[in-house]
């Protein structure tokens, strides 16, 4: 079984207390590795040694910064294959999505690197005469990224890559149930020029490693993504200090299919967004609201569609369509919603148990129908390959059904009427919505989610902004 150290100024260091976390294959229930379940002083140390770093680092012009950032997508390429294998063992995800998980991400840090030379102040006109105002966008300092398990490797990227490409450091802590990764990570990141010290990475647990970041005042900015809960745990803990956050939590989007929708075309996407890394994505279609003129038609071809899907451990079959839960307790949740809507009246069309003859948290893929608004599995977030559906007869019911929720991520609209669809669109109170096709966003958008699914977002010209913070210069000529 491989153990490995945090990664701290550039150096793999042993815990210095010596306790270890342990991680688990979800395909097989097997131990993989041992990681540092770091304590304070560790963080402290990692926080310490990116504050030393930063300076030096906003100091270069912005496109010095953005090769190095370069350089380090190019060295993630040569080691696709043995990353996705990882990412895949610990995850569970399919070794295909792992494969594109790596590309993205080098994708990703390019992006990023590319705003070096398109990071742009302004120039503001004066009321007094001969002064000149300008706004410079600057480092926030020191950043600090918390992770979730669903897409560590991408995640790395996303808060790294704008805060480097801004001038700050970080300090990233890998999720407590994918940790290998970020070492992997780090071994690639060990052999680029980046300087020591500006990206750090500490395994840990949440109570422990993550609140000592949080909690820390020499961090500007806490750039976090995971569940609402932990969010507003770290809202409170960034209270003390008055730090920035930047919060990307969960969703429970709505895709609302109407009567003028090309139903092939909907059935394929909404399967799509819903087998997708066994349906743990925060953007993944979690309940369709279909008409009630082709719900049955529709209904028909979605299940024909989920019961083609095929599960398994994704390394010892590369043709699956999707590979087990990431533990127990993400196994029991979808039963718990599940049975618990079935108890009041909803009825599981295809799927509805465990994988059978398999030794890791399957699930199989499961439709429900006769959902109505208030049953579990249409409030809360599944975070797995089951669909409830819900009719409905008019578009204000549709709206106002998709609209009833805390959560406001992501939404779609299956429709080739383009006025009907619009209308939809203008209506629905999400950060993102789909229009025809999969839930899955572009690096040059903005994911934010509204109400309780975040603070601030990602990506894009808008993302690198919550990287920096403004400092306006009066100038007096005399
Ligand atoms: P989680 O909230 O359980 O854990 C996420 C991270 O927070 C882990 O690293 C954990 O150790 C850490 N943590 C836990 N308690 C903490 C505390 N008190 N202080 C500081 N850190 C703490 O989330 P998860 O189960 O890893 O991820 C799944 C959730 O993430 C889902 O709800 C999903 O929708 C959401 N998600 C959102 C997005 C997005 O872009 N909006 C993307 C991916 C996942």
């Amino acid at each position: 079984m491989i153990h490995y150290s945090n990664y701290i100024n550039g150096q793999f260091v042993g815990s210095a207390h010596g306790e270890t976390l342990t991680v688990i294959n979800p395909a097989t229930g097997e131990a993989i590795s041992t990681v540092p379940n770091s304590d304070e002083t560790e963080v402290a140390a990692a926080i310490t040694a990116a504050e030393d770093a930063q300076p030096a680092w906003a100091a270069l012009p912005a496109v010095e910064r953005g090769k190095h950032l370069h350089e380090l997508a190019d060295k993630l390429r040569e080691k696709v294959e043995p990353l996705a294998r990882c990412i895949s063992e610990e995850q569970g995800k399919t070794l295909g999505l792992a494969r594109v998980e790596v590309n993205f991400t080098a994708d990703y840090i390019d992006y990023m690197a590319e705003w070096g030379r398109r990071i742009e102040g302004e120039v503001i006109e004066s009321d007094r005469p001969k002064e000149n105002i300008f706004l410079f966008h600057k480092p926030i300092g020191v950043v600090a990224g918390i992770l979730p398990w669903n897409f560590p490797f991408f995640l790395i990227a996303r808060k790294m890559a704008p805060a480097l490409i801004c001038g700050n450091s970080i300090v990233l802590k890998s999720s407590e149930e994918t940790p290998n990764n970020a070492f992997e990570f780090c071994k690639i990141l060990d052999e680029t020029s980046i300087p020591a010290g500006l990206i750090n990475i500490v395994s840990g647990l949440g109570a422990t490693a993550g609140c000592a970041l949080t909690e820390s005042p020499k961090v500007g900015l806490i750039t976090f993504t995971g569940s609402v809960e932990t969010g507003s745990r770290i809202m409170a803990a960034a209270a003390r200090n008055l730090t920035k956050v930047n919060l990307e939590l969960g969703g429970k989007a709505p895709a609302i299919v109407t009567a003028n929708a090309d139903l092939d075309m909907a059935a394929t996407a909404i399967q799509a967004s819903r087998v997708i890394n066994s349906g743990q994505v925060c953007n993944c279609a979690e309940r369709v609201y279909v008409q009630r003129s082709v719900a049955e038609a529709f209904t028909e071809k979605l299940v024909q569609k989920m019961q083609a899907a095929r599960f398994g451990n994704p390394l010892e079959d590369e043709t699956v369509d999707y590979g087990p839960m990431i533990n127990q307790a993400g196994y029991d949740k979808i039963v718990s919603l599940l049975d618990s809507s079935v108890a009041a009246g909803a009825k599981v069309l295809c799927g509805g148990k465990r994988g059978a003859g398999e030794n890791g948290y399957y699930f199989e893929p499961t439709v429900v129908v006769d959902c109505t608004q208030d049953m579990d599995l249409v409030q809360q977030e599944i975070f797995g390959p089951v669909v409830p559906i819900v009719v409905f007869d008019t578009l204000d019911e549709a709206v106002s059904m998709a609209n009833d929720t805390e959560y406001g991520l992501t939404s779609s609209v299956f429709s080739n009427d383009i006025n009907e669809a619009l209308d939809l669109v203008d209506r629905l109170n999400f950060g993102e919505t789909y229009v025809n096709r999969e839930h899955f966003e572009a690096m040059q958008g903005y994911h934010a989610g509204w109400r309780k699914s975040g603070i601030g977002g990602a990506d894009g010209k808008h993302g690198l902004h919550e990287f920096m913070q403004t400092q306006v210069v009066y100038l007096q000529r005399h």
